[in-house]
C-alpha cells in the first residue's frame, strides 16, 4: 500500500501519523528538525512543547477541552496517552514533563512498524505522487513550504501575523444595556441591518476606559516576533496612545447609531461587536485587537456598559503565526479543495492550543487513512468536541457583511460557544438560575458530546448510571 506522508511531526503530524499507522497505512513522517529549527522549538523530539508544559483542564464534565481531552482518549490519541503517562501535578489541569512526554511519542512513533520518520524540509507543495499527504506544519511553518502554500492558495488566504480581538459568548452580554443595530441601519447581502450588538459610552465612561488602555500593562514582542504593525490592524492601546479623541474616530465612533433603550441621548462612543460564529452563540469586538494583558484586558472591557459580566471565549492577543484561511480552502474532511488527498491538521489550520491542534491532526489522519484504505469516514457530529473544532475551522465563522472580501476567521481554542446550544435540564421541574444553571448546561452539553463521540467512534454505549 502506498504511504500517507505527513509533514511535520509536531503535535498535530505525531497524532496524524499514529492515527494512520493504527489503521494500517504505512506513513511516511518529514519532520524538519534538527535539520532546520525554528525560532521556538529547542529539540529534535517530535511533539515539542514549545511554551507551556499545560494541557489546560482535565475537566470532561465542565471544560469543553477537557471534553476534547476525553473524547480524543476514546479515539486512542497517542498524545493524550503519552500525556497521561507523564503527567505533573497541576491541580485540575493536565500538565506533563515535557521531555518525557515528547521523548514518550518520539520512542512510539519510531517503534511502529508501519512509520517511517525522515528528518528533512519539505520545501515546497507535497509532489503529485504524493497523492495521500497532510501538512502539519504549524504556526512556525518554514519560509519556502508557506511561501509555496500562499502561491497555491492566494497570499491573503495565509496571514503570518495574528492580530486577534476578544470574543465574547452573547449570553453573558447585557441587553438590557447594549442593543442591535448596524451603522446607519445598513443592510447588507443577508443581513437585517441589525447585525451588531452596540454598547454605549458617554463622556466619562469614554475617556477612563480610554486612559485604562494607555495605563494597562502590554506583552512585549519576543524578538521572533518582530512583525511591524499595519495600519489597519493597530492595537487598540496604541490606538489610545496616539491622542485622546483617536478612538472615537476609529473603531468607537458613535456615527449612524441610536441606542435604543435610551433614543435621545446620543452615545458619545460606542463598542461593537459582531456575530463571530453560526449559531450566534459567540461575538467578536470589532476592531479590539490588543496587546495588553489577558488579566488588564477582562478588567478593561468588564467596564464597557453591558459588558460587567462578559465572559470571554478568547482574549485578544498579538504574534506570529501562520494559518490558512481554512473555511474559504478547506472541505469538511480538512482536505484543500481543487488537490484531492492533500490536507491541513493542526495549528495551520486556524485552531489554537497543543490539545486541539493534536485533536485536528487526529482527524486528519483518520480522514486520510479511511481514503486510503476506500472507506467512507463521515465527518464527526457538530455536537462532539472534534465537530465543534472542526466546524470552526472549515465553516463555522461569519464573514462581515460590511467589509466583503475582509478574512474575518481567526484561531480559537475549543469552548462551548463552538456548541449547538442546548437548554439547561429542570430540577425536579424548577428552572435553574445562574450559576447553577451555567453549571448543568454544560454537564448536558458534555454528556450529549460524548455519548455521540462514542457513536461517530463505533464504540458501545455507555449504560446510565443507577439512581
Ligand atoms: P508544531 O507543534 O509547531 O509542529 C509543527 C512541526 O512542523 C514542527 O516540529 C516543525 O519543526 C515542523 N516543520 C515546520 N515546517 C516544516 C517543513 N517545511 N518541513 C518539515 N517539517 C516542518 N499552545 C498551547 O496550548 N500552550 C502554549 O503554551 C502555547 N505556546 C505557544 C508558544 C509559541 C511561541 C507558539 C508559536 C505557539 C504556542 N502555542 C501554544 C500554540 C500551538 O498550540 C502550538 O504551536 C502547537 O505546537 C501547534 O501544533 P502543530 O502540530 O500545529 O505545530
Amino acid at each position: 500500500m502506498k504511504p500517507i506522508h505527513i509533514i511535520g511531526g509536531g503535535l498535530a503530524g505525531s497524532e496524524a501519523a499514529w492515527q494512520a499507522a493504527q489503521a494500517g497505512v504505512p506513513v511516511v513522517l518529514h519532520e524538519m528538525r534538527p535539520v532546520r529549527g525554528t525560532d521556538a522549538h529547542k529539540t529534535d523530539g517530535l511533539a515539542e512543547l514549545v511554551c507551556s508544559n499545560s494541557f489546560r483542564s482535565d475537566d470532561a464534565e465542565t471544560n469543553a477541552v477537557g471534553l476534547l481531552h476525553a473524547e480524543m482518549r476514546l479515539a486512542n490519541s497517542l498524545i493524550m496517552a503519552c500525556g497521561d503517562a507523564n503527567q505533573v501535578p497541576a491541580g485540575g489541569a493536565l500538565a506533563v514533563d515535557r521531555d518525557g512526554f515528547s521523548s514518550a511519542v518520539t520512542a512510539k512513533l519510531e517503534a511502529h512498524p508501519l512509520i517511517t520518520i525522515v528528518r528533512e524540509e519539505v520545501s515546497g507543495l507535497p509532489p503529485e505522487e504524493w497523492d495521500q499527504a497532510v501538512i502539519a506544519t504549524g504556526p512556525l511553518t518554514a519560509p519556502s513550504l508557506a511561501q509555496a502554500i500562499a502561491d497555491r492558495t492566494g497570499a491573503d488566504s495565509l496571514a503570518f501575523f495574528d492580530a486577534i480581538a476578544p470574543i465574547i459568548h452573547f449570553d453573558t452580554i447585557d441587553m438590557n444595556v447594549c442593543w442591535f443595530q448596524s451603522r446607519y441601519d445598513k443592510v447588507g447581502p443577508g443581513g437585517t441591518g441589525k447585525d451588531y450588538i452596540n454598547c454605549p459610552m458617554d463622556r466619562h465612561q469614554y475617556e477612563a476606559f480610554v486612559q485604562a488602555l494607555v495605563d494597562g500593562q502590554k506583552t512585549e514582542f519576543k524578538e521572533w516576533e518582530g512583525t511591524p504593525y499595519f495600519d489597519g490592524c493597530l492595537p487598540i492601546e496604541v490606538m489610545a496612545e496616539r491622542g485622546p479623541e483617536t478612538l472615537r474616530h476609529g473603531p468607537m465612533k458613535p456615527m449612524g447609531l441610536t441606542n435604543a433603550h435610551n433614543p435621545t441621548v446620543k452615545p458619545y462612543a460606542v463598542v461593537q461587536l459582531r456575530q463571530d460564529n453560526a449559531l450566534g452563540t459567540l461575538y467578536n469586538m470589532v476592531g479590539f485587537q490588543t496587546k495588553l494583558k489577558h488579566g488588564g484586558q477582562v478588567r478593561i472591557f468588564r467596564t464597557i456598559p453591558g459588558l460587567e459580566n462578559a465572559e470571554f471565549a478568547r482574549l485578544g492577543g498579538l504574534h506570529r503565526n501562520t494559518y490558512i484561511n481554512s473555511p474559504v480552502l478547506l472541505d469538511p474532511t480538512l482536505q484543500l479543495k481543487g488537490r484531492p488527498g492533500l490536507r491541513f491538521a493542526g495549528q495551520i489550520t486556524g485552531c489554537e492550543g497543543y490539545v486541539e491542534s493534536a485533536a485536528v491532526g487526529l482527524l486528519a489522519g483518520r480522514f486520510a487513512a479511511a481514503e486510503r484504505l476506500g472507506q467512507d469516514l463521515a465527518a464527526p457530529p457538530p455536537s462532539t468536541g472534534f465537530g465543534a473544532l472542526l466546524g470552526h475551522i472549515t465553516g463555522g465563522h461569519i464573514v462581515s457583511d460590511d467589509e466583503p472580501g475582509k478574512r474575518s476567521f481567526q484561531p480559537m481554542n475549543v469552548n462551548f460557544g463552538l456548541f449547538p446550544p442546548i437548554e439547561a435540564p429542570r430540577t425536579e421541574g424548577k428552572r435553574l438560575r445562574g450559576k447553577e444553571k451555567t453549571v448543568a448546561k454544560k454537564r448536558a452539553l458534555t454528556a450529549r458530546a460524548l455519548a455521540d463521540c462514542r457513536a461517530w467512534l463505533g464504540l458501545p454505549e455507555v449504560a446510565e448510571a443507577a439512581e
